[in-house]
């Protein structure tokens, strides 16, 4: 079992995440914000296919009043529990003071409170650096003042791809410097005694997001607070590669007891990262939302086509979210194979088949044109059938 790093709890509105609460699930529409109607669609398919946060971009002040229109629109419609975040572009403090109004958490970028344009090569002074800490300390203020009057967490969002220019010169492009320009956030946060936090430390590159999310969790065990975590690979593309990069990402985290949201980023339509979120958080058994199908991939020692049974259980099965269905092509091996499901189907040969409840052969020999209809029956029997929705 995964044994989760602690950290606080935070409250995002209607749902609350961190502590030992399920890792939620979220995701980013990429509707216009200034298109109400538009975006208001956008969230309600989302919510609808179960994403549990969802960020709008909010690139101008007047975006930051559409954000209050949306948030209207999808309450008359009967979605205005869905938790809304509002993105904050530039170091736009006056924005993110506007919009905290009207959303449960805002996201700002500690790479973008920048106030000096520099030359490459350029260094910075001491005076430089304590000045520009100064300033941010100053706008960060203003935004936290506006999050605490109006109960609006806030995400410290660092991407490694655009770390402020003072942090590149002081810890170059690296995890360090990503963790470092979050915490320099998070102590201006303390110190004003705001403490509804989350963090994100995201890469395109896999290793450098891990190193910079063991890290983070290695400075917070080290510090009063550790606040939740939000996972993602950015810029993971799209197609299958983007999947296997997010979830090699968000899963190694996950699996080492890190992470407390996650979004899978891809360059397609959001709707599509939200099974990946839930496949993700399944596989290491930190959320079940569907039947776990486990199934041989067949040798020369399959007694049936394995290939044509798997989809006509899954069809039959599918809806009895919770349950574990074993589908094994022999009885050399299948039986001992299961990893403890719940039900067995499990080849014999000669057109035969038998069905196990757990490690118990219960139906031996069944005709395989039977199997399924009598691995429902079993499943009925033991009072664990639901008829399909
Ligand atoms: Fe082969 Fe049997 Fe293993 Fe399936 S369970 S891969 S049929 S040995």
């Amino acid at each position: 079992m995964i044994k989760r790093k602690l950290t606080r709890e935070v409250r995002i509105g209607s749902r609350t995440i961190g502590g030992d609460t399920p890792i939620a699930v979220q995701s980013m529409i990429v509707e216009d914000t200034s298109d109400v109607k538009s975006c208001v669609e956008a969230i309600i398919r989302l919510d609808e296919a179960g994403c549990e946060i969802v960020r709008v971009t909010t690139p101008n002040l007047k975006d930051a009043h559409h954000l209050a229109e949306i948030r209207a629109a999808l309450k008359a419609r009967g979605h205005g529990q869905i938790p809304l975040v509002a993105d904050i572009h530039h170091n736009g403090y006056k924005i993110a003071r506007e919009v905290s109004r009207h959303v449960d958490k805002i996201r700002i970028n500690p790479g973008l409170f920048v106030f000096k344009r520099r030359l490459p090569d350029q260094e910075y002074t001491e005076a430089e650096i304590r000045e520009e800490r100064e300033k941010i300390h100053e706008q960060m203020t203003e935004v936290i003042k506006a999050c605490k009057n109006n109960g609006t967490a806030m995400r410290i969002g660092v991407n490694h791809g655009s770390l402020s220019e003072r942090m590149m010169f002081i810890h170059g492009d690296t995890p360090e410097g990503m963790v470092e320009s979050a915490l320099e956030f998070i102590d201006i946060c303390e110190s004003e005694g705001f403490y509804d936090i989350v963090v994100s430390l995201k890469a395109s590159r896999v290793p450098i997001m891990l190193a910079a999310n063991r890290l983070i969790s290695e400075r917070f065990a080290e510090r009063i607070n550790a606040y939740p975590l939000h996972l993602g690979v950015t810029e993971a593309g799209d197609g299958q590669y983007a999947r296997i990069k997010s979830t090699v990402g968000i899963g190694t985290l996950l699996a080492e007891g890190i992470g407390d949201t996650i979004r899978v980023s891809l360059a397609e339509d959001p709707l599509e990262e939200i099974p990946v979120c839930y496949d993700i958080l399944q596989a290491l058994g930190l959320r079940k939302t569907k039947v776990e199908f486990i199934a041989c991939p067949s040798c020369g020692r399959t007694k049936f086509n394995l290939t044509e049974v798997v989809p006509k259980v899954r069809a039959a099965t599918e809806h009895l979210v919770g349950l574990d269905i074993a589908i094994m092509g022999c009885i050399v091996n299948g039986p001992g194979e299961m990893a403890d499901a719940d039900y067995g189907y499990v080849g014999k040969g000669l057109g035969r088949i038998s069905i196990y409840r757990g490690h118990e052969e219960v139906l031996k020999n069944v005709p395989e044109d039977d199997g399924i209809a009598h691995l429902i029956a079993l499943i009925k029997e033991d009072g664990r059938w639901e008829e399909p929705p």
